[in-house]
């Protein structure tokens, strides 16, 4: 395998900083072209001096000056601001982006690195579910691959390796069930954000880990599992599998299943976006099967957790309806996170949003960004009018 030059996406994230870990363990295959962070300075300034890319970017342009001091004598270009952000992908020296900004705000990077061509390892879901069509359509008419680095899509992926001229009947996606597995609406009440920060399996950003909560996490993966593997809704199921071993399934024609399983640790899927379609070695922990002398299935409890009903009901309605649901999503979970709202009120706001926001059946790149913008400010408003009011008298 030829070395890959790599622009890292959020580089001071969850899902950035093992990327790096990975980036460290493989130096004769791997070199940090680029890293773009949000606001970490300290962090970023560290990395870079760690890692010595050609370039950084710092999204919150108040600390230009503290980076910049800090890199100009290393030969390491700087810049900050959103636009830079979104056009420091298309250096020419890029191999892969990986495109690990949470949320809403990763969209445009990567589409601008679809467009110059650049192999993506797709770890923003969000990505996918706001402007899947656009985006797959993209990639298409470039030529251009994306991997997926979320777990269970990394998962599917791996088992369709070899498989591609076989027809898929259908796939499993696996889900932890999170914090609050097992839980009824009424435990689920008065539920604090600590509680449903503890992820019993996995560490991430605290978007995701709220998500997993919610179970809203799922539902926006079976979104971008029907983008990256042509699926239709009916072909797309979810179960609840607590030890996270089995990361998800894919049923053939035949009947065959095949999973891909392994420790729950990012490091694996980064790693094989990066080389696929290589195997090279890591020295990450190994599975040990007398670890884990049983591993269960059950069905997702979806009158408890409705974020998956809904995000179910957005897929099947198409358009700009899961581009509703994520931009809701990411409010009330922006609320909850500040104490503004309560749990279950997170899937009230969307259930709200998606019932009240303007659907279009298939809206252009202009139309989604507007329908995230409106959608925003109704979610905004419903969790003043509704929730804030109230618990502020
Ligand atoms: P995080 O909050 O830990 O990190 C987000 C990163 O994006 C940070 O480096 C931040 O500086 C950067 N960022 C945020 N907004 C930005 C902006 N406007 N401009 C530039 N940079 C910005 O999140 P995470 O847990 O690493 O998740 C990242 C993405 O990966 C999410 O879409 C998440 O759903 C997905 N994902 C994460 C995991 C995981 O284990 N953490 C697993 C699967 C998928
Ligand atoms: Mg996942």
């Amino acid at each position: 395998m030829k070395i890959k030059h790599i622009a890292i996406i959020g580089c001071t994230g969850s899902i950035g900083t093992q990327a790096l870990e990975v980036v460290a363990a493989n130096p004769d295959y791997f070199k940090v072209e680029v890293l773009v962070a949000n606001s970490n300075a300290d962090l970023l300034i560290q990395q870079a001096l760690a890692t010595q890319p050609n370039a950084v970017v710092i999204a919150d342009e108040s600390k230009y000056k503290q980076v910049k001091a800090a890199l100009l004598p290393h030969d390491i270009k700087v810049f900050a601001g959103s636009k830079a952000v979104e056009q420091i992908v298309e250096m020419e020296s890029i191999d892969i982006v990986l495109a690990a900004i949470v949320g809403y705000a990763g969209l445009a990077s990567t589409l601008n690195a679809i467009r110059h061509k650049k192999t993506i390892a797709l770890a923003n879901k969000e990505t996918l579910v706001v402007a899947g069509d656009l985006v797959t359509r993209l990639a298409l008419e470039n030529g251009v691959n994306i991997y997926p680095v979320d777990s269970e899509h990394s998962a599917i992926f791996q088992c369709l390796t070899g498989e591609w001229e076989n027809s898929i009947e259908k796939i499993y996606l696996t889900a932890s069930g999170g914090p609050f597995r097992g839980k009824t609406r009424a435990d689920l009440a008065e539920v604090t954000k600590l509680q449903a920060l503890k992820h019993p399996n996995w560490s991430m950003g605290a978007k995701i880990t709220i998500d997993s909560a919610t179970l809203m996490n799922k539902g926006l993966e079976v979104i971008e599992a029907k983008w990256l593997f042509h699926l239709k809704p009916e072909q797309i199921d979810v179960i609840v599998h607590p030890q996270s071993i089995v990361h998800s399934l894919v049923q053939f024609t035949d009947g065959s299943i095949k999973a891909q399983m392994g420790l729950p640790d990012m490091k694996l899927p980064i790693h094989y976006a990066f080389t696929y379609p290589y195997r090279i070695p890591t020295p990450f922990p190994r599975f040990n099967f007398f670890n884990y002398p049983q591993l269960t299935f059950e069905a997702p409890d979806l009158q408890t957790f409705t974020n998956l009903a809904l995000a179910y009901e957005a897929l099947k309605k198409g358009g700009n309806a899961p581009c509703i649901i994520n931009a809701a999503n990411e409010m009330a979970v922006d609320a909850f996170l500040n104490d503004t709202i309560k749990f279950l009120q997170i899937a009230e706001v969307i259930e709200t949003c998606l019932a009240k926001a303007t659907f279009i059946a298939q809206p252009n790149y202009e139309q989604y960004i507007a329908s995230d913008a409106d959608t925003r400010e109704l979610a905004k408003q419903i969790i003043n009018e509704r929730y804030h009011s109230r618990t502020s008298n």
